[in-house]
């Protein structure tokens, strides 16, 4: 499902991608989770996009085919391609361990087409290991939403390195009750945090959704919590939740801002940020992000909440999205059969 001109609905194309060289692999696409950056893609909200792109940075597939220098995977291993598509190694950023900011980066399903599709090459330094066992549909969302929501957490909850009190005990909001807070407010409850989701208002599926995986409170992005926040991680692109969170978070606090794009941020009186409170983002993710979150998604069996579509039911998924109608993860499953069928073709 490729994406032709920006602000279009995709299109199904028929591509025949070519053997894979130096360090990629072929994969056969088993599921695509739906990401909120997909949108923005979609909506040309991100620098540097052209056209046409296959979205999808949640991949989860078998190798198939194996360029000449891919050393870690073989022909029927299950991988995982995240956001993170490829880094130079060679500037200062790759070299202090920040590839997530490598000025050379190159993005999936952004600058290098993505996993809305039967079938994908991917760099094989970039993918990820992943179980066989598991439903390849319930593995997807843990590639971006799970994983990028975990760095804005660790991020988050680093509060507690600097003296701070973000521990366990503490309360964490989080503001937009979707794919990544789902996955993360599982892992909070775990480290003993205590989650308050705020969500659109008048989205009670949404809060009672919250509320069944352990947040203490929920309710509207426009009312207060009831107890003053150690933390908060702000997966919505609504820029007018920045000043909502610093309300929210007390003295020494930090603001986590999770999204590649968000609306603008309304101006706002110094004394929500007076008081040693934070505010910061997160850009993309580093390899031993990926690998650690995996880890610990596989300790504590993370639960992700799916939603299946067809892959041609891509432009369906994306709208739910969109109408925040989705109780946790959209993913698009490539039927098996449909696949072997359209190989036995070409
Ligand atoms: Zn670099
Ligand atoms: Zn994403």
């Amino acid at each position: 499902m490729r994406l032709l001109a920006a602000r279009s609905p995709l299109q199904e194309v028929e591509l025949k991608l070519s053997e894979p060289t130096s360090y990629d692999v072929l994969i056969d696409i088993e599921a695509c989770g739906v990401c909120r950056t997909d949108l923005h893609v979609l909506d040309a909200e991100l620098a540097g996009l052209h056209y046409p792109i296959t979205p999808g940075h949640e991949v989860v597939g078998i190798v198939s085919a194996c360029g000449p220098l891919v050393e870690r995977f073989g022909i029927g291993d299950r991988v995982g391609v995240p956001w993170l598509a490829f880094t130079c190694g060679v500037c200062d950023y790759c070299r202090r361990g920040e590839e997530n900011l490598c000025p050379q980066a190159r993005f999936t399903g952004y600058t290098r087409d993505g996993g809305y599709a039967q079938q994908m090459l991917a760099d094989a330094r970039y993918c990820l290991p992943l179980p066989l066992e598991r439903p390849a549909g319930e593995l997807a969302p843990l590639l971006c939403a799970g994983l990028i929501g975990y760095r804005a957490y660790s991020k988050a909850v680093e509060v507690e390195a600097g003296g701070g009190n973000a521990g366990a005990g503490a309360n964490l909001g989080i503001y937009g009750f979707g794919a990544a807070a789902h996955l993360i407010a599982q892992v909070a409850r775990h480290e003993g945090r205590r989650v308050f989701a705020f969500t659109r208002e008048g989205d009670e599926a949404g809060q009672r959704f919250a509320r069944s995986l352990g947040a203490v409170w929920a309710g509207a992005s426009s009312m207060a919590p009831p107890e003053p926040l150690d933390a908060v991680l702000i997966f919505a692109p609504v820029g007018a939740l920045i000043p909502a969170a610093l309300t929210a978070v007390r003295p020494g606090g930090r603001v986590v801002c999770a999204g590649i794009h968000m609306s603008d941020v309304p101006t706002f009186p110094y004394r929500l940020l007076w008081g040693e409170r934070t505010l910061c983002s997160v850009a993309n993710l580093t390899r031993a992000d990926g690998e650690a979150f995996l880890a610990i998604a596989a300790r504590l069996a993370l639960k992700a909440t799916i939603e299946r579509f067809e892959l041609d039911e891509a432009n369906r998924a994306l709208d739910r999205l969109r109408r925040g109608e989705l109780t946790g993860a959209a993913v698009l499953e490539v039927a098996a059969g449909r696949l072997r069928a359209c190989k036995r073709d070409t």
